[in-house]
């Protein structure tokens, strides 16, 4: 029995039975089935099935955010942004059903065109960070392109995607078109990485998972997308408005209490500006309200979990600054630290946290800020802030990054491509790039001499 607790009370708030072996074999086999029913509809009758899915998510928006709210720990105000994103996911696919285009290409002889197929199975493997989205960012363009899919939630976040699922089976689609199955990523994961009838896997989760995961799929050549860890720069200069960069920062780092692949948990600070963003970015995260996930003013809840409690608590220092108070009592506290030019080679520095712990760094020009940037084996994700046009271009192209913004934290857009460089991962998910993972690409020649 998997027991669900929710991290701000520490209360039990469900039980239900984990899948086995065999539950996920079985699985697969419906899945199949499924796929080619899928494939076989029209266009239009695809579209609109993926417009119910968004219809269905939208119509229970609440209770889809209360239960990630109290199940991750995840402010309610968060959670509801969160969950109307995953409706405009299945709305933005339901508009590439029928946009999936191949091309012509000059050959001598005859005519050559290309088609996008879909693959078959695909089995989504989400992390417990931000579980409902991180699963429609790859369902949604599975089904887009005429595959089935099997979901796997993180064992500790099962229930807006078991509810998600739900849902989705009352829906007038084929049969077990979205199966959500919960298990130990050990062996239900395993099952889905390493079984013929899956065609590819999309991980999202650490770095350490994704080498396994690899490992795991070589044996039948799956196709896989890995997105993975991240130690996110943000690189702010001195002739940017110092202000916004500041404003903006602390939410860039400790938002959904720093458990976000793309926290930006470096901060690069050109020295001629370091001490004002120092105390600025302090008095700022001071100001986040820490408490109740379920109150609306809330900007930061409880790590997820204990275990995950005892992991981050172990980066605290003594020379880590508090910035703001962690409720008493029970649940999975933590208030936001930051350590101010710390020793490069620290753990603080190196490794991706998870927490709410910020490494605040100097750098004295351009070079020195792209080299510590890129002075990582994570490259997800990351921030620029300048005034200078011909610097925010110079320092994002040379930036060991997949997604980069300029004055801005932002990350994710349902349009634009996301993912890793280097160990964050490899493969897009998102706009229309996603696509390209969930299609084989086949050519066709005709003979026109014949
Ligand atoms: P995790 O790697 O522990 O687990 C992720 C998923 O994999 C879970 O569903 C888990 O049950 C499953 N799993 C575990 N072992 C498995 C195995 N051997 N085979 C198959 N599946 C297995 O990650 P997590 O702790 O849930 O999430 C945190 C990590 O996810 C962080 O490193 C974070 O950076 C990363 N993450 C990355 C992105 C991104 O888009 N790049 C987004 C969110 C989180």
């Amino acid at each position: 029995m998997n027991s669900v607790i929710n991290p701000a009370t520490e209360e039990v708030i469900a039980e239900f039975p984990m899948a086995d072996v065999a539950e996920a074999e079985a699985a697969i086999d419906r899945s199949k089935k499924a796929q080619r029913e899928w494939a076989s509809l029209s266009l239009n009758e695809r579209r609109d099935g993926m417009l119910a899915i968004a219809a269905v998510v939208d119509a229970n928006l609440e209770e889809l955010a209360r239960l990630e709210s109290s199940d991750v720990g995840k402010p309610i105000s968060d959670a509801r942004g969160e969950v109307a994103m995953v409706a405009n996911c299945f709305r933005y696919y339901a508009g590439v059903v029928d946009k999936i285009l191949g091309e012509t290409i000059p050959v001598d002889g005859g005519v050559d065109m290309t088609f996008r197929e879909p693959m078959g199975v695909v089995a989504v493997i989400s992390p417990w960070n931000f579980p409902l989205p991180i699963a429609s960012w790859n369902i949604a363009p599975a089904l887009a392109a005429g595959n089935s899919v099997i979901v796997k939630p993180a064992d500790i976040t099962t229930l807006s995607t078991r509810r998600f699922g739900e849902l989705v089976a009352t829906l007038n689609l084929p049969a077990n078109l979205v199966q959500v199955i919960c298990g130990p990523g050990r062996v239900v994961g395993r099952v889905l990485t390493s079984h013929p009838g899956v065609a590819k896997v999309s991980f999202t989760g650490s770095t350490a998972t994704g080498q396994d995961v690899m490992r795991s799929a070589a044996d039948t050549m799956k196709r896989i997308t890995l997105e993975l860890g991240g130690k996110s720069a943000n690189v702010v200069f001195a002739d940017a408005d110092l202000d916004l960069a500041i404003k903006s920062a602390p939410g860039a780092v400790f938002g959904n209490t720093g458990q976000d692949c793309c926290a930006r948990s470096r901060i690069l600070v050109e020295r001629k500006a370091f001490d004002d963003f120092v105390s600025g970015f302090v008095a700022a995260t001071e100001s986040l309200k820490i408490g109740d996930p379920a109150d609306p003013e809330t900007h930061l809840g409880p790590l997820v979990s204990r275990d995950h409690h005892s992991k981050v608590s172990s980066f605290i220092t003594d020379d880590a600054v508090l910035a703001g108070q962690a409720p008493d009592g029970p649940g999975f506290w933590m208030a936001p630290r930051v350590v101010v030019d710390p020793d490069l080679t620290s753990r603080v520095v190196t490794d991706e946290i998870f927490g709410p712990i910020a490494a605040i760094i100097p750098f004295d020009s351009e070079e020195e800020a792209i080299r510590l940037a890129n002075d990582t084996i994570y490259g997800l994700s990351g921030s620029i802030w300048t005034t200078d046009l011909g610097r925010a271009f110079r320092v994002a192209r040379a930036m060991e990054s997949g997604t980069l913004s300029v004055n801005s934290n932002s990350s994710v857009r349902l349009q634009t491509p996301f993912g890793g460089f280097k160990q964050s991962g490899f493969g897009r998910e998102l706009g229309l790039e996603a696509i390209n993972g969930y299609t084989e690409l086949k050519n066709v020649f005709i003979n026109t001499q014949a």
